[in-house]
């Protein structure tokens, strides 16, 4: 299902080693605005320590954002010391290939992480990739973004349906 996450987690904090490991995930494409940054562009606790310890074990990032607002998103990267694609146009692929290049991973070994599913999850799944969606940071939303949400949640809501009834078959 294009619209259902390979994986819905609260927050990116919740992608550990170990949960990379088990499924071989080399790399990771991350959303900024609500995944990695709040909306009133903070950089929550916890996020650049948890980015720095999956560095040390070899995990690749970069940032693949919808933005187009480049000092925010150059912001965002440099105090992770990562690279970075703004004005992405996900679930459009072309950004996704950028930053598929970018990492020299083979598909199946990255994940693209963020809180939205018509733009992250559904670009991911086109793309072939781990998707992973993440509770997003805020409550606060731009307004396209809050319009898209109450249908996000009834998918979210169908995916955990589906997620349980896998779970006791
Ligand atoms: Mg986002």
């Amino acid at each position: 299902m294009i619209l259902y996450p390979k994986a819905y987690l609260q927050s990116v904090k919740e992608i550990t080693i170990s949960f990379l490991k088990e499924n071989k995930i080399k790399a990771l494409i991350l959303d900024v605005d609500n995944t990695i940054l709040d909306f009133d562009k903070k950089i929550p606790e916890g996020i650049q320590e948890w980015c720095e310890n999956l560095k040390k074990e070899g995990i690749q990032f970069c940032i693949l954002s919808n933005s187009n607002q480049k000092q925010k998103v150059k912001m965002v990267a440099e105090t992770l010391h990562i690279s970075y694609f703004y004005f992405a146009t996900k679930p459009l692929k072309r950004g996704f290939k950028k930053a598929i290049q970018f990492l020299q991973e083979d598909r199946k070994n990255i994940a693209a992480v963020g809180d939205q599913i018509f733009t992250d999850v559904i670009g991911a799944n086109r793309m072939h990739l781990f998707s992973i969606l993440v509770k997003p940071i805020g409550h606060k939303d731009l307004l396209l973004t809050r319009i898209k949400r109450p249908l996000e949640n009834f998918i979210i809501k169908k995916y955990q349906e589906k997620e349980k009834e896998n779970v006791y078959k």
